[in-house]
């Protein structure tokens, strides 16, 4: 029997104290904060850093804005000053209100139009313009990882725009370019490693016709595939491969040979699914591409059959509930029940506490884990976490908030699905059960965590008998 310690403020610090958080799905454009990107844009010479004055307008013929301060909002009607006196505008946010965008119909199409303008990819224009500027933006996102003690985070990160940003360096080909960019990233992995920060990348395209690539779906995931393998041989933090995109929009076979390519060099691969599409396509995605983990993967609540695929694929799904308040999310429900279901009707999830994360979770016995997917724009990993445990949202009666004890096993989940060293993950799985131990000591409680057949945990305590348990902290910290 599982017990319920609600978190709280202390037991939310104490763990971040001690670095017992993992982020598993976190994208590079999604780290830019408003007031970054807005930084980057005076740093850039798109916007005058005093004044707030635009100093020149985007050239690209199809790029939807003509200003880069369009990106932005401010002040309580929208069109307040971005900058005024050098002082960035304190309630600077992205122009992501509908009214701003008539022609756009979807929550998800207005945020990737602003989207797209954080790491400059689509036309060339916008926040990152220089290599520099992608270290800036993790630097920045380093102090992130510190205060909210994520100890491994793996950045989904599209090498391809080494291209962008070597533009103009005379480097001749693209393995160069991305060569190039690897030789920097690493210094910046090495400053992550100084504060104990585990920093990894995944190589993440775009499968639709939104990346304007046009050409075939196998060859630019054969393309993506040789990119990781190529990357990974002198740079062993580009640790796999990872593909976005409207999931109406593409077919999942035609990424089979490069998946096929990445999973026979042991690296990790992960693929976003179940997000816009239900449980037939979450069961063709496992199927067909025999992922490490999977991006989202909510819906397959609609369906037994796919409950069960994920089950048994032991497949951990990355959840990211406030982003899917935010982008307005569906799910299919049953009209009497109310229940999700495949033959249903289309609606929003909402509120956080409606999210399949916790029937998934406490029902299924699916393993779920917490990620921000785009902290910069819609929450930080923390917010996540802060909104799943009802510390920062009220929970309707007939749904709890998630607690300690589940949050402990949810991030052990996380740290299972991670590209982290197996020794790594040992170490904190045995870091993660001490604290637990500890607190539930000092709190006087009488039980420990029932982690069930925790993989993971198992794995640590198969460890510690073989006497490897240097790492970890003795045979008693580990209860079942
Ligand atoms: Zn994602």
């Amino acid at each position: 029997m599982q017990t319920y310690t609600p978190m709280t403020e202390p037991l939310l610090k104490a763990m971040q104290a001690r670095g017992l958080f993992v982020e598993t799905h976190v994208h590079f454009p999604g780290l830019f904060t408003p007031e970054l990107t807005l930084s980057l844009g005076i740093k850039n010479g798109w916007v005058h850093g005093h004044t707030g004055e635009v100093l020149r307008p985007f050239a690209h013929p199809k790029n939807p804005y003509k200003h880069y301060s369009e990106l932005f909002l401010a002040g309580a009607d929208g069109k307040g000053a971005l900058v005024k006196d050098g002082m960035v505008a304190k309630d600077l946010r992205y122009n992501l209100d509908p009214r701003n965008y008539p022609d756009l119909k979807i929550a998800f199409d207005i945020f990737d139009r602003v989207y797209a303008f954080t790491h400059s990819h689509r036309f060339g224009e916008g926040a990152v313009m220089q290599a520099e500027d992608v270290a800036a933006v993790m630097a920045s996102y380093l102090g992130q990882c510190r205060e909210q003690g994520l100890r491994h985070t793996e950045v989904q990160f599209n090498f391809t725009m080494a291209d962008h940003v070597f533009r103009d360096s005379g480097l001749k080909t693209p393995e160069a370019r991305q060569h190039a960019l690897c030789e920097l990233l690493a210094v910046v992995v090495e400053e992550y490693a100084k504060h104990d920060v585990n920093l990894a990348f995944l190589h993440c395209f775009n499968k639709t016709v939104i990346s304007g690539i046009g050409d075939d779906l196998e060859e630019r995931t054969v393309r993506a595939a040789d990119l990781v393998l190529r990357l990974n041989r002198d740079f062993p933090f580009v640790v796999g491969i990872q593909s976005a995109g409207n999931e109406d929009m593409y077919d999942v076979e035609k990424l089979k040979r490069g998946y096929d390519m990445v999973r026979a060099a042991g690296l990790e691969s992960g693929a976003h699914a179940g997000e816009g599409r239900g449980g037939p396509h979450v069961m063709k995605v496992l199927d067909t591409l025999q992922l490490s983990n999977l991006g989202h993967g909510f819906r397959a609540i609609e369906l037994d059959e796919a409950i069960a695929a994920v089950r048994e694929a032991g497949m951990v799904l990355h959840q990211c509930p406030i982003v899917n308040r935010a982008l307005e999310s569906k799910l299919k429900y049953d009209s009497q029940s109310g229940k999700p279901h495949a033959e249903g009707e289309k609606r929003n999830i909402g509120e956080v506490y409606n999210h399949p994360f916790f029937e998934l979770l406490r029902s299924h016995g699916v393993r779920v884990n917490i990620c921000s997917d785009n902290p910069g724009f819609f929450g930080s990993y923390e917010e996540e976490v802060r909104a799943m445990t009802g510390m920062s949202v009220a929970f309707p009666k007939h749904v709890k908030p998630l607690s300690f004890e589940e949050l402990v096993i949810t991030t052990l989940n996380g740290v299972m699905a991670s590209a982290m060293k197996e020794k790594d993950k040992l170490r904190f799985a045995n870091d993660l059960n001490k604290f637990v131990v500890a607190w539930q000591d000092i709190q006087q409680m009488p039980t420990g965590i029932d982690y069930g057949d925790h993989p993971l945990l198992e794995r640590a305590r198969a460890e510690r008998m073989n006497g490897g348990g240097k790492a970890g902290g003795g045979a008693a910290a580990i209860r079942r």
